[in-house]
């Protein structure tokens, strides 16, 4: 069995919810370590159907504070994480309009993605739940490496013996 492991486009979703932007820091280590380019990507959902010039006009608006409410929570994200304007260098910010989940693969497809960080939960985040749906989406269909990052506050669900419900 031939393995190949590489991690050169590290790729993270971020809904801006608390376990994504964990996830944003993960993804941004492990970029340093293995000096890949990170991928920070936000999908909107589209809010409504075009048809006349107003409808468009009031799209591109929308779009546009979007683009700017993003570019400045990511750079905030970086300034609460105390990073250095060189982490930026390799770390591209995109932005998309479509289904979370699809446009996420599209875009790791795109741009042969080697490992997609996102959060096990999101804005939802339905602590019962076992993994949010964009999420489950994305493990079972990727063509690449996911790694999920838990919310600081999750709890083992079953009882497995010798393992605490909760981390210390
Ligand atoms: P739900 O399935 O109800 O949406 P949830 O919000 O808890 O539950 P997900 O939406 O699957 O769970 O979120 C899990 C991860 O998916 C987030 O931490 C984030 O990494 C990514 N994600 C979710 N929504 C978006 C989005 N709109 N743009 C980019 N990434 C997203
Ligand atoms: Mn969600």
């Amino acid at each position: 069995m031939e393995v190949k492991f590489k991690v050169e486009k590290v790729l993270v979703p971020i809904d801006f919810s608390d376990t994504s932007r964990k996830a944003f820091y993960v993804a941004l280590k492990l970029g340093r370590q293995y000096d890949a380019t990170v991928d920070v990507l936000h999908v909107m959902e589209p809010i409504a159907s075009f048809d006349s010039a107003e409808d468009m006009e009031r799209q591109a608006n929308e779009l546009k504070r979007v683009e700017d409410g993003v570019h400045r929570r990511v750079t905030d994200l970086f300034k609460e994480g105390g990073l250095a304007e060189v982490d930026r260098r390799k770390v591209r910010v995109e932005i998309r309009a479509g289904k979370p989940w699809l446009e996420i693969l599209r875009f790791a497809w795109q741009n042969e993605t080697d490992l997609i960080v996102m959060g096990s939960h999101g804005y939802t985040g339905v602590k019962h739940m076992l993994i949010g749906s964009q999420t489950d989406k994305v493990v079972r269909r990727a063509h690449c490496m996911v790694l999920t990052i838990k919310p600081d506050d999750f709890e083992v669900e079953s009882d497995i013996s010798g393992v605490p419900k909760k981390k210390e």
